[in-house]
């Protein structure tokens, strides 16, 4: 690190050191740097070598088009970010400005360079802030997210944008472009270039806190199940500790003896483990999860008839987002709603791995603190602390620990009426919309103004956030008001001493606690901060070491109660951790098995057609399965077979088969569908129209296959997590029946190829056109 420290520090003086010749230039002039630039990249001179110059270029290209010239600090974080890793930039140092420098360098390659923000509108807004300076050094910027969300681009508009120099998106819209690519049945239809550069605003979000969310396309409905209300119903008679155990801290339910009994007995079953009845258990396990892990106001909000869950990350609704596996349905069931479908998953990937894909992965963030080790290991960045332009001077107060929470509301009221006292604006946080509406009745029940910001007053939050920092304001709100949020001090506001920062409890992990601090003492302004927590809160019941019913038994000092609040964010910081290594474990077999799928597909699109033999050996090894399975024997054996995969009419020569001799058997079968095959290759009389067919069989035979797959992947990682398994093995669980599936999928892939070869019907239509009646 020190190394790279003094190595940086020499990056920035050869970066100076060009800041007067670029000066020098004409816009003519600058412009055609990126000309030489990208000549001498062309020729195998490496970036790294480039950066002192076309970062100096782009730094004069910045100041002459939006009139902002990126201090050295910026070129430091600048620097980082194209070395593949995180830069910590407190907010409003100018995250977006330092971004054109990167994305500029590492699009000299012609292979791209992408930014994601984590919403569409960011993108937009930064988009369209510095589009002018790369368009001025001769780049092609473009959109990747479109206006409206409904309103997706098409295939044609995607490859327009994703050939441009620069790209700014999000990594929703990036993930799903490449699941759908990989939905596409020809080599015109596909639109992305290979993954080469990507910048990731709010890093430490999306690489952590959002990464074990899946993006997932969902397809078919399931197979509606009515056992979630019955399941909810038993699960509601249960008492914690006596029929069930709920760890807290791991979030893990499971019955106990007499919980099982008590279900025997509610269900009428003699034993509901047994895998006859592994539905009924299933839902049961979803049902406890539902009831213990999960609140309304916290995790989720019930509006009108509809379940909307709630970021843990952003403190904002998530519209459309359902849980996965059942579980969104076990909570419907629990709040009295009308369930809904469950879909399918088609196809799935983690932020996690949508990364790992890019050739190198940079990114920017507010804080990073307390996961650069996590970070390290799990994708290999590093994370660089960029020094602020102007010093900090917010005060951040040690935090008061009581015993608790009438205490501790107490505190918190009392220390507000002092600084309302002084007219300094506060802004007042909790960890739950539960929470902040219960400040924000206490406020109105003594008749102190204020505003509330939470998932509810989204509508209004821009007009809130702007009173935000005047003087007398005082806002109560969520996590809402953490990243990004940008309060402006007015300047009587200054004066007085700036926002005072009330967190009402501790959150689960520091750098969110940072995230809140920061909303004080942007660019050098004055302001303070002071968390208060109690021995009651969330995070304590969750993952204290003391337990609920001795916490009032005992006096503690105060400085022991910090310490204890200090090591249950730990622990909370910990736990989510390993929850996330888990959820990567079962990522990487999920990522083995994609890669091998999506590469079958993309040798059919883009590969030379099937070769005649490959087809044959195909069926001939599926052909030995089937007699494997099942064995012919009898004439009926065989005749069946026929039936369902290769012919609707017997052969003549049928009747001289000798079925009790399986060679016998295997050859005839194998030449059948090789007749099978030519039939069609002379009904369509005409090679290129072929091998279109063919490959609309194998594509078909594989989405169907891996589809799937992919549902019984995503099912498979809660099914492994419920078993009474030791923590370790969970993982080897998962690796080992995803193995065994996938093994069975290719030879379903196989067995769907032959069959729709030979039973699918085929007609040229009239306007030359292939009509394909699939069997
Ligand atoms: P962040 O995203 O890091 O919170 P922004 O990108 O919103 O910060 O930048 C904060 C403000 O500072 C913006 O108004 C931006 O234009 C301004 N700014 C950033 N860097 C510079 C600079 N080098 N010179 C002048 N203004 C700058």
């Amino acid at each position: 690190m020190a190394n790279s420290a003094a190595k940086n520090r020499r990056l920035i003086a050869r970066v100076n050191s060009y800041e007067s010749a670029m000066r020098a230039l004409s816009d003519e002039e600058l412009r055609d740097k990126t000309r030489e630039f990208r000549e001498r990249a062309e020729h195998g001179e490496q970036l790294d070598r480039l950066l002192p110059e076309a970062y100096a270029a782009m730094r004069e290209a910045d100041l002459r088009v939006v009139g902002k010239f990126p201090y050295e600090n910026q070129v430091l974080a600048a620097i980082v970010m194209h070395q593949g890793n995180i830069a910590a930039m407190k907010t409003g140092e100018g995250k977006s400005l330092t971004a054109t420098l990167p994305l500029y360098l590492n699009a000299l390659t012609g292979r791209g360079a992408m930014l994601v923000t984590v919403n569409g509108y960011l993108a937009r807004r930064d988009a369209e802030e510095f589009r002018p300076v790369f368009e001025f050094m001769g780049l092609r910027l473009a959109i990747g997210v479109p206006e409206v969300a409904a309103h997706d681009f098409t295939a044609q508009e995607k490859k327009d944008i994703y050939a441009a120099d620069i790209v700014y998106s999000t990594s929703d819209k990036i993930g799903f472009d490449y699941l759908l690519e990989n939905l596409v049945g020809t080599s015109e239809e596909k639109y992305l270039r290979p993954f080469n550069y990507v910048l990731i605003d709010e890093a430490d979000a999306v690489l952590l806190d959002l990464a074990q969310m899946p993006l997932v396309i969902s397809g078919s409905p399931r197979v509606q199940s009515n056992l979630y209300p019955l399941a909810d119903e038993f699960v509601a008679t249960l008492r914690d500790g006596i029929e069930y155990e709920y760890d807290e801290s791991s979030g893990a339910v499971k019955l106990t003896d007499e919980g099982i009994a008590a279900g025997n007995r509610f269900f009428h079953v003699q034993n509901l483990y047994s895998p006859a009845f592994f539905q009924l258990n299933r839902h049961v396990n979803l049902a406890l999860k539902a009831r213990t892990g999960f609140q309304p106001m916290r995790d989720y909000m019930v509006m009108g008839d509809n379940l909307v869950l709630l970021s843990s990350v952003t403190g904002r609704l998530l519209e459309g987002n359902k849980l996965q596996g059942g579980l969104h349905q076990a909570i419907e069931a629990r709040e009295g709603l009308e369930i809904s479908v469950e879909n399918r998953a088609m196809a799935s990937v983690t932020y996690q791995n949508l990364f790992l894909m890019f050739d190198t992965m940079g990114g920017m963030t507010g804080t990073a603190k307390g996961s650069e080790k996590e970070l390290l290991k799990t994708y290999g960045t590093e994370v660089v602390e960029i020094p602020t332009y102007r010093p900090v001077i917010r005060r951040d107060e040690p935090d008061i620990a009581v015993q608790t929470i009438a205490e501790k509301e107490q505190l918190v009221l009392d220390y507000l009426d002092e600084v309302r006292k002084t007219g300094r604006p506060i802004l007042l946080t909790t960890g739950s919309v539960k929470s902040s509406v219960r400040f924000s009745q206490y406020l109105l029940d003594r008749g102190i103004e204020h505003n509330l910001l939470n998932a509810l007053s989204e509508a209004n939050e821009a007009a809130m956030v702007l009173e935000a920092g005047r003087k007398g304001a005082i806002t109560v709100a969520t996590l809402i008001a953490g990243r990004g949020t940008d309060i402006k001090l007015a300047a009587d506001a200054k004066e007085l001493g700036g926002l005072v920062i009330i967190g009402t409890e501790k959150l689960p992990n520091r750098r969110v606690d940072g995230q809140v601090r920061g909303r004080g003492g942007r660019q050098g302004d004055p302001g303070s901060s002071r968390f208060y927590a109690s021995m009651e809160d969330d995070l304590f019941v969750k993952f204290g070491s003391v337990k609920q019913e001795s916490v009032q038994k005992r006096r503690r000092s105060a400085r022991t109660m910090r310490r204890l609040l200090d090591r249950a964010q730990f622990a909370s910081e910990e736990s989510a951790s390993g929850a996330r290594k888990l959820s990567k474990d079962f990522d990487i077999a999920m990522a083995r098995q994609r890669d091998l799928v999506y590469e079958m597909r993309n040798q059919i699109i883009t590969g030379d057609p099937i070769a005649p033999e490959v087809l044959q050996s195909i069926a001939a090894s599926v052909i030995a399965d089937a007699a494997a399975a099942h064995g012919w024997g009898q004439p009926g054996a065989v005749m069946r077979y026929i039936f369902d995969n290769l012919s609707y009419h017997l052969p003549a020569d049928f009747t001289a088969l000798d079925t009790s001799n399986g060679q016998q058997v295997a050859e005839f079968l194998v030449a059948m569908f090789t007749r099978a095959v030519q039939e069609k290759v002379d009904t369509l009389a005409d090679a290129t129209v072929y091998s279109r067919f063919q490959n609309i069989i194998f594509l078909k035979s594989i989405d169907v296959a891996w589809i799937e797959q992919v549902d019984f992947l995503e099912q498979l990682k809660t099914v492994v997590q419920d078993r009474n398994v030791a923590q370790h093995k969970v993982e080897y669980e998962y690796r080992k029946e995803a193995f065994f599936a996938f093994e069975e999928m290719k030879k379903r892939i196989n067995r769907d190829i032959v069959r729709l070869l030979c039973l699918s019907r085929i007609e040229r239509g009239r306007d030359g056109g292939l009509i394909i009646q699939f069997a």
